[in-house]
C-alpha cells in the first residue's frame, strides 16, 4: 500500500447559515481517503460501530479505497456536530461523541505496514502514535490535529511531533500549540517541536507551507457557492499526500505542487455535504481546476 491513513469515520451533524444535515457520513479518515483515492491506492485504518450502513463502506470501496483496516466494533460510530457562521471561517463544535473511537486500538493490516506514505488524520495523539509504531519504515509521515487534543492531550501530541515529518493544522491550532499569535512565529515554533515542515491552513484565505528548504503560500481556489466546509482540511491533506504518494517524492518543488493539489481538492469538498462532491469529481476535474489555479497564481 503506497499511502495509508489512520483516523475517524463518523456521522456528522452540520448546521450552516443556509442548510442543515444530520448524521452525514464523514470523519477525518473518510474525507482524506475519498480525496487521496483520486491519485492512487489508499488504505484506511479506523473503526465504526455496528450502526454504520454497509452502503457507506461500499461507497468508499467504489472509489478504490482499501477498507480492510476498518474494524467494525460493538457499539456506536463516532459522532460530531458543528455549526458554521456566515463568514464560513468560524466553526463551533456542538458535540463530540467518541463512542467506539474512544477505546480504538488501531491495528494496521500487514499489507499496509510497509506503506512509504502515512497520514495520521485527526484522532487522539495516543491513537496516532499507536498506529505509527506499526509501520516498518515510512518515508513520509504527516499528521493533523485539532484544538481538542492540544487542550486535553498536549503531552502526547508533543511526543508525537518528534516522530513525524510534517504537520497540517489551521491558524487557530498553530497559535494554541505554539502560544504565539503571529502566524509565522507560531509555525517556526512548531517546527522547533519536531516536524520538518508545517502546512498552515487559513480557510478561505488559503494555505501556507513552511519548512527548512521551502516556503510557499497559496490562496484558496475561489469557489462561488460554499455549501459545507466540513472535511476541507482532511481533503486538502488527501490531495496533498495523494499527489506526493503518486510521484513518490517530497522534494521542495513537489511539495509546492502538492499544495496546489490539496487546495484544489479541498475546493471541491466545500461545494457539497459529506463526500458527495469528492465522489462526483474525478481526476480530470481536479487537473482542470489545477491548471486554472496555476493560471491564477502565475504572472
Ligand atoms: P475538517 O473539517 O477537515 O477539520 O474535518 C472535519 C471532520 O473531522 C468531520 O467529519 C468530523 O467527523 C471529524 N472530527 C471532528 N472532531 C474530531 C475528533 N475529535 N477526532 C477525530 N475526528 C474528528
Amino acid at each position: 500500500m503506497s499511502l495509508t491513513v489512520i483516523g475517524s469515520l463518523a456521522f456528522d451533524s452540520i448546521e450552516t447559515p443556509f442548510d442543515k444535515r444530520d448524521e452525514a457520513f464523514g470523519g477525518s479518515a473518510t474525507f482524506f481517503a475519498a480525496a487521496a483515492a483520486r491519485f492512487g491506492e489508499v488504505g484506511m485504518v479506523g473503526v465504526v460501530g455496528t450502526d454504520m450502513p454497509d452502503q457507506n463502506l461500499a461507497d468508499l470501496r467504489d472509489l478504490g479505497i482499501d477498507c480492510q483496516g476498518i474494524e467494525v466494533a460493538e457499539g456506536k460510530t463516532f459522532r460530531w456536530g458543528g455549526r458554521y457562521e456566515a463568514d464560513w471561517n468560524t466553526r463551533t463544535t456542538l458535540f463530540t461523541e467518541l463512542n467506539t473511537f474512544e477505546h480504538f486500538d488501531p491495528k494496521v493490516p500487514a499489507g499496509y505496514q510497509d506503506s512509504p506514505f502515512v497520514f495520521l488524520a485527526n484522532a487522539a495523539p495516543a491513537i496516532q502514535m499507536k498506529a505509527l509504531e506499526q509501520f516498518k519504515s515510512p518515508r513520509l509521515v504527516v499528521a493533523d490535529t485539532m484544538n481538542l487534543w492540544i487542550d486535553i492531550a498536549r503531552d502526547d501530541l508533543v511526543g508525537l511531533l518528534k516522530k513525524i515529518d510534517g504537520l497540517v493544522l489551521n491558524d487557530e491550532e498553530a497559535r494554541m500549540l505554539s502560544g504565539e499569535n503571529h502566524l509565522l512565529t507560531a509555525a517556526r515554533k512548531v517546527l522547533d517541536m519536531g516536524p520538518s515542515f508545517v502546512v498552515l491552513k487559513k480557510g478561505e484565505h488559503g494555505a501556507f507551507l513552511i519548512g527548512k528548504d521551502v516556503h510557499f503560500s497559496l490562496p484558496a481556489y475561489p469557489v462561488e457557492k460554499v455549501v459545507d466546509p466540513t472535511g476541507a482540511g482532511d481533503s486538502f491533506a488527501g490531495g496533498f499526500m495523494g499527489y506526493l504518494a503518486s510521484v513518490a517524492n517530497f522534494q521542495p518543488h513537489t511539495l509546492r505542487r502538492a499544495m496546489v493539489y490539496g487546495t484544489v481538492t479541498a475546493s471541491f469538498c466545500v461545494q457539497g455535504f459529506t463526500i458527495e462532491p469528492l465522489v462526483a469529481n474525478d481526476r480530470a476535474a481536479i487537473e482542470s481546476r489545477y491548471n486554472e489555479m496555476i493560471s491564477f497564481i502565475t504572472l
